[in-house]
């Protein structure tokens, strides 16, 4: 090869190897246990909101998140989401305007579904919030197998089944969770990081243990920078399951706050700026409307297979609410390692990254 040939050749390998470069440098990941795709899209529930048996103050909570109308009520429920995620990112799961998506595993409860997220296969033999270790292989041991990602990865969680879910014990992942004693007390428990021993904060007599899951994986997070990180909050699922409609509209609202400033201290931090994409998601929906299937969830209850998605960030399209289209839980994982410019485990099985709403 000549010196100009190869001139050209190295400058189309150089232009080649920048187009290849994933945008995304960091994602954190974030869970909403058994939010309803119903009170994401529609807003407050006209049967639930004006229940005197599910809503301790009607009138107080209608002020607060009813409207009379779907759009402007689903924005004071999740301010961010409507006005920053569906306006700079892509939301899927809008079922009347047909974009679906929905678990794959036959439970319809948490284990079953986060084993789906993080390992992209909707394990039949995971069949218990009990389950031990998790024999599934997942985003986490991918990342941890890849020195570029190794010990750059964190979970922090308000269910004490993480580390099994996880399996931290096969991938040496630091997974800190905030559980409720035997009393139903809050306690700091596993949350050992730098000397966090704080009690829960109580606000209208709950415990709000998302709100300690929130600050110390804030913390954690502006501290250490993981490249992948997880956030597992549960108050909307506790709440949904008492058939307690206010603490359960109260909760998504606050959890929407913590996504607001989480993303405000993102694109304000110079390692996490503008290469870092921002996933929320849930485990499981819940029962349609009713004064009582909205509450559970389960292998019986059959509308509770659907879910949705939001997504912000480097390498995700500005594509608004989705008009279209069949996901998958199982495709989150691959979603994840393509968007960090890696291949998923391959599998008949594992689930297709969603090309939709990646770059
Ligand atoms: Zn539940």
């Amino acid at each position: 090869m000549n010196k100009i040939l190869s001139f050209i050749f190295l400058l189309s390998t150089i232009v080649v190897a920048a187009q290849d470069a994933p945008k995304t440098q960091n994602v954190i990941l974030v869970t909403w246990d058994g939010y309803r795709w119903q009170e994401l899209f529609k807003g407050a529930e006209k049967k639930l909101i004006n229940s005197k048996k599910l809503v301790k103050d009607v009138d107080a909570l209608k002020k607060n998140f009813w409207t009379g109308d779907n759009v402007s009520s689903r924005e004071k429920i999740t301010p961010f989401i409507w006005n920053t995620m569906a306006k700079q990112g892509s939301i899927i799961g809008e079922r009347k305007k047909a974009s679906k998506m929905k678990v794959t595993n036959r439970y319809r409860f948490s284990y079953p579904g986060y084993n789906e997220i993080f390992s992209g296969y909707g394990d039949p033999k995971v069949n218990s919030n009990d389950f031990p270790d998790n024999h599934n292989l997942t985003i986490f041991d991918l990342l941890q197998a890849d020195e570029k990602f190794k010990n750059k990865s964190v979970a922090v969680a308000t269910w004490d089944a993480f580390p099994r879910i996880i399996n931290n014990k096969r991938n040496g992942v630091p997974v800190y969770v905030n559980i409720k004693d035997s009393a139903g007390k809050c306690t700091s428990g596993n949350l050992t990081f730098e000397g966090w021993n704080e009690k829960c904060p109580a606000s209208n007599g709950f415990i709000l243990t998302d709100s300690l899951t929130y600050r110390f994986a804030k913390e954690y997070i502006s501290k250490n920078h993981p490249r992948f990180a997880f956030i597992g909050f549960d108050e909307t699922d506790h709440f949904g399951h008492e058939g307690n409609y206010d603490s359960y509209l109260h909760s998504a609202n606050q959890l929407d706050s913590y996504m607001q400033d989480l993303w405000n201290f993102i694109q304000n931090d110079p390692q996490y700026k503008d290469n870092t994409t921002l996933i929320i998601t849930c485990d499981h929906g819940r029962g349609k409307t009713g004064t009582q299937m909205w509450r559970h969830h389960g292998g019986l209850i059959l509308p509770a297979d659907k879910i949705w998605l939001a997504a912000i960030g480097a390498g995700i399209k500005n594509e608004g609410t989705l008009k279209q289209g069949k996901f998958y839980q199982k495709q989150i994982a691959a979603t994840i390692a393509t968007l960090f410019g890696k291949q998923f485990y391959e599998g008949k099985k594992i689930g297709k990254p969603i090309s939709e709403i990646l770059k």
